[in-house]
């Protein structure tokens, strides 16, 4: 089916504030209109006409690859029709009607419409009406309303072509909507689901809501893992996780060989994408001899910060026969929060042996992995 999208966006309306008619305001680095164009062509719809307000046919921020027309007077159904006309030659076989201050249009709401269609010369999205519905006067609540049977009314309102022409060319004006033109000319309209993101951009508070939407959907989280091994030596204490444990044995390493924090900083290396402790902290270099572990877990967080993100949390396993772990979990926990700047919350230690099994059930040394995640700050 040939189908063709025209969205509405001349209006002058700047109630959101700032003087620019609210399809031009920023949203997330690009117009309003432009998520609109996006969001209609990721449902297939790909012939996109806009109808602009004369004066934006010069603006530089117009979504590229869409038929521009002026719209030629002050009704919304002067738009529409203009955006009809600007369709005659290609002659769709249905055409979504779109108001350019919502961005949301999702595709399976069109694909509602689509299907909808098939069966009937128009349909439209809407939400059925759950709130309680008042009547108010001067602060006050004046009366209520019954709410069945009433909808909130969404666009794109979608129609076969030739028969929104029609009932557009023979409408007195006056209609707020496309829905009320194919009424008044007979034709029957079905509700589709519409869809509670499909908002329209009207106050300011709808804007810090539309941010919101936008941010769930671009949920970007990295995930990383770390592993590490140190053999034990001759010695008196070791070092895990930011703690001194009194020991019989201690660990070899160049460092303080606190094999849980090299997990721990490798597995947020690895989150990043950016290699491992080796590769920021030589162990050929020989300023970073004896090193403490809380230096290289420092710069791991610095690079989250530099790279846009925020450790959401992380999980360091012990593996070892001794020392006990348990009494300790609480204080390391606590000691890596201090040193990587977040809440004790988002780090968890704990500790489990090998059943006596392996080079650390044989107590030769003690192996760590860890596992971070990060999220977009
Ligand atoms: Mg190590």
């Amino acid at each position: 089916m040939r189908e063709a999208a025209i969205i509405v966006a001349a209006g002058r309306g700047s109630r959101m504030g700032g003087g620019i008619p609210k399809q031009w305001r920023d949203l997330a680095g690009q117009p309003v209109l432009a998520h609109a164009v996006d969001a209609l062509r990721a449902a297939g719809l790909s012939r996109v006409v806009l109808v602009l307000h004369p004066e934006d046919l010069t603006r530089a921020d117009i979504p590229p690859g869409c038929i521009l027309v002026a719209t030629t007077g002050p009704e919304r159904a002067d738009s529409v029709q203009a955006g009809l006309a600007a369709l005659k030659g290609e002659a769709p076989e249905t055409v979504y009607i779109h108001d350019g201050a919502r961005p949301f249009p999702g595709a399976a709401m069109i694909d509602r419409l689509r299907q909808a269609l098939l069966r009937g010369p128009g349909a439209a999205p809407a939400l059925a009406v759950t709130d309680s519905l008042w009547r108010g006067r001067d602060g006050e609540v004046s009366g209520t309303e019954r709410r069945d049977g009433l909808f909130r009314a969404q666009t794109p309102q979608a129609f076969r072509y030739e028969a929104i022409c029609a009932a557009h060319a023979g409408h007195p004006g006056g209609a707020t909507d496309d829905v009320q033109v194919a009424r008044d000319a007979g034709l029957t309209i079905a509700i589709v689901d519409g869809d509670e993101d499909n908002l329209k951009l009207t106050w300011p508070e709808d804007f810090a809501r539309a941010r919101r939407i936008l941010k769930g959907r671009d949920m970007d989280i990295r995930m990383g893992n770390g592993f590490d091994v140190h053999a034990f030596t001759e010695g008196d204490h070791v070092w895990l996780c930011g703690v001194r444990l009194p020991h019989d044995k201690a660990l070899l390493g160049h460092s303080d060989a606190d094999v849980g924090m090299h997990a721990l900083t490798d597995a947020i290396y690895g989150a990043l994408a950016e290699g491992d402790i080796g590769t920021h902290f030589p162990p050929s270099d020989p300023q970073w001899k004896g090193a403490e572990s809380h230096i290289f877990l420092r710069h791991a967080m610095e690079r989250v910060a530099a790279r846009g993100y925020k450790l959401a949390n992380c999980d360091v396993t012990l593996m070892c026969e001794r020392p006990k772990i348990g009494p300790h979990q609480l204080a390391m926990r606590q000691a890596l929060a201090a040193i990587m700047g977040v809440d004790v919350a988002q780090i968890s230690v704990k500790a489990t042996t090998t059943e006596k099994l392996g080079f650390t059930g044989r107590e030769e040394g003690i192996a760590s992995q860890a596992t971070a995640l990060l999220v977009r700050a």
